[in-house]
Formats: structure tokens, sequence, C-alpha cells
């Protein structure tokens, strides 16, 4: 099985580019590569209304992070300060790195 690629993975820090949560930004928690969206911490909270199962938890509103699709976060480039588009690069002879397109950073380190 071959791993798709996304131009995004955990801990990165992203910024939301479209949608309620626009212009937001902050670390990637999760993602989910078979419904291509993530879980951004802290953004796009929603309420849920939980069952009580048994004695493990209980019932009432529980708030989390909702998965945003993927198309709608862009890598922050910590130099730009803002979303950019990146590239790929090797460095250090064998390790592929994203690089910020715009300045250079190498966004991977
Ligand atoms: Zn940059």
């Amino acid at each position: 099985m071959i791993a798709p690629k996304f131009h995004v993975k955990k801990n990165d820090l992203v910024m939301v580019v479209s949608g309620k949560e626009k212009g937001k930004s902050c670390r990637i928690l999760r993602v989910l590569p078979e419904k291509k969206k993530v879980i951004i911490e802290k953004i796009n909270f929603i309420k849920q209304h939980a069952r009580a199962h048994g004695k493990q938890r209980q019932g009432g509103i529980l708030e989390k992070e909702a998965p945003l699709h993927l198309s709608n976060v862009m890598l922050l480039c910590e130099k730009c300060n803002k979303p950019v588009r990146i590239g790929h690069r090797i460095v250090e002879s064998s390790t592929k790195a994203r690089y910020c397109r715009k300045c250079g950073e190498i966004l991977d380190k």
C-alpha cells in the first residue's frame, strides 16, 4: 500500500485558509489520511452530544476539534509568518525536506 502524499503532517504549523476558521493558525494534532482531513489544535471546535456509555463516559456535551479538509489548510512559514507554497528539496544528501518557496526556509527540522 502506498501512503498518500500530503503537504502537511502531524505537528506542522498550519493556517486555515477557508471556512469559518479562516486566518487561524495552530499545530496539527492528527492527520486522517483516508478522509483527507486534519485535526488542528484548538481549531474548529464542535459541540457533541455524548451518550453515556456504561461507566466509561458520562453523558452531556463535549467540545472537541472537528476535522478540517486538507484543502482548507496551508503550511505556515514561521519566517514569512504567512501560509506559503512549499517545495521539496533533498538536504543532508538523503533526507527530503519541505521548504518555503518564498523565503527558502526549510520547514522540516
Ligand atoms: Zn517563508
